[in-house]
């Protein structure tokens, strides 16, 4: 409660600094409205993504490539704490187990509910799927948007950001090649 409060109190502050009444009708509510939103937003640093992933393995033949694209998320950058708004694209190939898709996305919140940079993201998605999955390969991309490059900065709000992740099983013994 005393942590919430402070909280709420710090929210007050940058009203004010800001130039703002802060006893005005409309901002009453404001500071514990945006701890609540806080708190959602940053929801991923008290999720485990083993404890996900791990409740649903199913056994499978299948050693394809799965492809879960175009997955929407919001995070935030720790720079600025403005939003990175975009899309992982995630792809693996199964070593006997797959896992239920919308656990993939579950993933991609674990971490994006965090402050975030997009390259960490990246890496952070595919380390945690190659570790849980033990999957014969894994890659992550990720597209995004981020506002402390378009709401000020740079202001540029054509460009979006593409960075990747990857692990590949080319530490597994190939069968090797028999000439005759
Ligand atoms: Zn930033």
């Amino acid at each position: 409660m005393e942590k919430e409060l402070e909280f709420e109190n710090s929210v007050k502050n940058i009203l004010e600094y800001i130039g703002e009444d802060i006893n005005r009708e409309g901002l009453e509510k404001t500071p514990s409205r945006v701890r609540k939103a806080f708190e959602f937003m940053c929801s991923g640093y008290n999720k485990d993504p083993k404890e996900i992933i791990n409740q649903a393995l199913f056994t499978s033949s299948n050693d394809e490539m799965v492809v879960i694209k175009d997955i929407e998320f919001y995070s935030m950058c720790e720079h600025h704490i403005l939003p990175i708004i975009g899309k992982a694209h995630i792809a693996y190939i199964p070593n006997g187990k797959v896992v239920g898709l919308s656990k993939i996305p579950r993933i991609v919140d674990v971490f994006a509910r965090r402050l975030q940079i997009q390259e960490q993201m990246t890496e952070q998605i595919c380390d945690a799927l190659h570790e849980t999955l033990n999957p014969k390969g894994v890659a992550v991309m990720i597209d995004a948007r981020h506002m402390c490059m378009e709401m000020r900065g740079v202001e540029k709000i054509c460009s979006t950001t593409v960075t990747s992740a990857s692990v590949s099983y080319t530490h597994l013994t190939l069968p090797t090649k028999r000439i005759v």
